[in-house]
């Protein structure tokens, strides 16, 4: 009952390749492998650029790169455990 709750507070969720993409108040954040990432930029044919949520309280520079909620590239390796 909780989680239904939980779930219909987003207005947005997709999942393939153990992606999930959570859309809540606007503000799109990717979950992948345990970290989470904050969309910082979109290009015109489609693929999203993120950064790491943590990226400039651990100063952690990890980043991905997804095409239609899938990550097709990530760089750097973060500076903390994920979930932390
Ligand atoms: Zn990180």
């Amino acid at each position: 009952m909780g989680s239904r709750r939980w779930i219909s507070t987003i207005t947005g969720l997709t999942s393939s390749t153990g992606v999930v993409v959570v859309i809540t108040g606007g503000t799109k954040h990717l979950y992948y492998e345990g970290y989470v990432y904050t969309k910082n930029s979109e290009d015109e044919t489609g693929r999203s650029y993120w950064v790491c949520k943590k990226r400039k309280s651990l100063k952690c520079k990890a980043a991905a790169v997804t095409v239609k909620d899938s990550v097709v590239k990530c760089s750097g390796t973060h500076t903390h455990e994920a979930w932390e």
